[in-house]
């Protein structure tokens, strides 16, 4: 994706030295690295992790402290020595979407006897997919994923610089490998109900641990800094930072890149299995977009069948695997109803379900018409199975062994994402996305389940061995030191924010722009979920369009005038909710977790130009379902 040019060759010449004065010259009086020891929990001090010449701008910019960011910051400082700032918007790096993951992670069986291989793998994504998988990216997870699962998650060398991931193993001693929905073969490691916790726990402390990685809490990226090459390339040089407590504006510029691993975006809509907070507000489709990175597949959002549905509480996702152990969809008179939607029932795929339980909610005035049932299941065993879910519920006096748990569908997982090669490079140079945040073309139409930590790892550790490569990233970095050099554009940006005064800080107007904020979320997840949701319409679509366009200007008139968590927030949530209702109204074609019915007056016209798709045989048949919604 990157088109190295002239430029690069002219600068591979040059002194480095010359250049890094140069660049020290420049950048007198400005607080690039800018970073306060103070604001961080957990870092230490930048002049520790100095890069090249002892330049502080020479160290790699992470955003987000989830699966991909990590191992993105591991791979880079670990085996390419460069040293790493990682960025993250908790106040605790394992505050991220990765840390909520129950299920577990793909590690591809090397034991003849589960009959598996990564073509069968592959096959199981494709499949998953709707047919709109790109074929290389499928190959490079099922390829890469074990040596990346055994390299920073398996780490039992005496050094440890990566993780050591206690997963459940069987008696003999061998991991235990389970079998999910949609998956040929038992793949799955796992670490009781809550692997993501275990991942999380284990992967941040080796990040927070490694001498070259410094971790910044509480701080939220706000905007990409960019500027162009002499060639007129577009390029990536650092980012703008609002501290989340004390709202301290800073800049922090990077001639090693920046990768984008601030994860997706199901946190935009009403009913959503994402943890509240910058988790999935959309940041990374919002910083791309506004930057000028191209985005793809954006339509895809993947909802999750059952979500725990309890009134003015974010959702809690209940496991597959619940419905994999026997778990049964009644409706509130007790009736079991999925063998009505499709022959395999509960066990159909995904977005199948996801459409089955939407349609039933919606023949009640509640929208709360769907339980699930595994009371017949032994209560031990259930209990022991289950256990965070078990707790979960019986901290809101519910009984897993005795209730129908009220569900809903919720937005669970973005698909698409910022484009990126199997690099993570993106069409800015020296902009690198992974994980969740990233359209690799690895998911297609829809994600196989436990298919999202494995890709973090996987891309997060590519995009770190493309920076530390001389030939690749070496380059790279060259370039962004010599466009630094001589970018005033730059220097006027960072002036421009850090000496930005935010006009109502502490006033009473203050308080009204972040409740104005709050306010406009709860709008956006309303429109999102109404319009943009399960099922879309061409009319409903369009209708979304031009609400959050509105939402989209109100937002960022607040955020210029007083930035804050609140309105870097809804900002962020209205770029990223247009991006996907843009992509869900140019794609007419129902296919995996994009469903849209065609209805009123334009339905001939857009008829006519829809083409059949291969493998969208059962989605087809799912526009006939779906119109039994109206
Ligand atoms: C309930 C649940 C269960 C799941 N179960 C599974 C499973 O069993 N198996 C599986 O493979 N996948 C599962 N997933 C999906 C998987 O957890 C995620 O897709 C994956 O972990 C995403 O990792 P990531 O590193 O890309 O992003 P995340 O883990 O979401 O991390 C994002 C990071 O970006 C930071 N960030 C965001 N915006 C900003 C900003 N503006 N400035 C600074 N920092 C920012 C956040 O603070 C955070 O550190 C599940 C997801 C959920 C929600």
């Amino acid at each position: 994706m990157l088109s190295l040019s002239r430029a690069a060759k002219k600068i591979l010449g040059r002194e480095q030295r010359e250049l890094s004065n140069g660049l020290q010259k420049a950048f007198q009086g400005v607080s690039i690295s800018g970073v306060n020891v103070n604001m961080h929990v957990h870092s230490r001090s930048l002049s520790t992790h100095l890069g090249d010449n002892n330049n502080p701008n020479d160290a790699l910019i992470v955003i987000g402290s989830g699966v991909a960011g990590c191992s993105a910051a591991l791979i880079a400082a670990e085996k390419h020595k460069i040293p790493v700032t990682l960025l993250c918007a908790g106040s605790l790096p394992t505050d991220c979407n990765s840390y909520w993951a129950q299920g577990g992670i793909i590690y591809r069986n090397y034991d003849p006897a589960a009959n598996d291989s990564a073509a069968s793998l592959v096959a199981d994504v494709q499949r998953a997919g709707a047919g709109l998988c790109d074929d290389g990216a499928v190959w490079k997870l099922a390829l890469d994923g074990p040596d990346r699962v055994r390299e920073l998650l398996l780490d039992e060398s005496e050094e440890g610089r990566y993780a050591n991931v206690p997963f459940d193993r069987t008696q003999d001693g061998n991991l235990s490998c389970c079998l999910e929905a949609s998956h040929a073969a038992p793949r799955i490691i796992h670490f009781a109900d809550h692997t993501g916790k275990a991942i999380t726990e284990h992967i941040t402390a080796a990040a927070l641990n490694h001498p070259l990685i410094s971790v910044v809490t509480d701080t939220i990226v706000t905007d990409l800094i960019t500027a162009e090459t002499e060639d007129k390339q577009k390029i990536c040089l650092g980012t703008h930072t609002l501290h989340k407590n004390t709202g301290q504006r800073q800049s922090l510029v990077s001639t090693r890149g920046t990768i984008l691993a601030s994860g997706g975006l199901g946190g935009i809509y009403e009913h959503s299995t994402n943890p509240a907070g910058f988790n999935a507000l959309g940041s990374s489709t919002s910083l791309a977009t506004r930057a000028g990175a191209h985005t793809s597949d954006l339509e895809y959002v993947q909802f999750h069948p059952t979500a725990l549905q309890i009134p003015n509480e974010s959702c809690f996702l209940l496991t597959e695997a619940l419905r994999g152990e026997g778990a049964i969809l009644r409706d509130r008179n007790g009736r079991a109803f999925a063998n009505d939607f499709h022959p395999d029932g509960e066990l159909a795929p995904r977005d199948i379900v996801a459409r089955g339980v939407f349609n039933e909610n919606q023949k009640v005035d509640d929208g709360n018409n769907v339980f699930l049932d595994i009371t017949h299941r032994d209560s031990e065993w259930l209990k022991s199975r289950f256990p965070s879910i078990n707790a979960h519920l019986q901290q809101r006096g519910m009984d897993i062994t005795k209730d129908h748990l009220p569900i809903t569908p919720a937005a669970h997982y973005t698909c698409g994402g910022v484009t990126t090669d199997l690099e993570g490079c993106t069409n800015i140079m020296g902009l690198f996305c992974a994980g969740e945040a990233a359209r690799t073309g690895l998911h297609g139409g829809n994600r196989l389940a436990s298919t999202s930590l494995l890709e973090g790892l996987v891309y997060g550790g590519a995009a770190g061995d493309f920076v530390g490569r001389p030939e690749q990233g070496g380059l790279v970095h060259e370039i962004l030191k010599e466009t630094l050099h001589r970018s005033s554009e730059t220097r006027d940006q960072i002036r421009e924010w850090q000496d930005g005064k935010s006009l109502k800080k502490n006033s009473a107007e203050a308080e009204n722009d972040k409740e104005g904020s709050k306010e406009l979320l709860k709008k956006v997840r309303r429109i999102m979920w109404d319009h943009v949701g399960v099922v879309r319409t061409p009319i409903g679509l369009t209708h979304a369009m031009s609400k959050l366009a509105e939402i989209k200007e109100e937002a960022s008139d607040l955020m210029r005038k007083n930035p804050c968590v609140e309105t870097v927030g809804i900002r962020d949530a209205a770029y990223a909710g247009e991006s996907v209702t843009q992509a869900a109204l140019a794609n007419r074609v129902s296919a995996g977790a994009h469903c849209i019915v065609l209805e009123g007056p334009d339905v001939n016209e857009v008829e006519a130009s829809i083409e059949p798709q291969e493998d969208s045989t059962e989605t087809s048949q799912e526009i006939g379902g779906a119109l039994r919604l109206r």
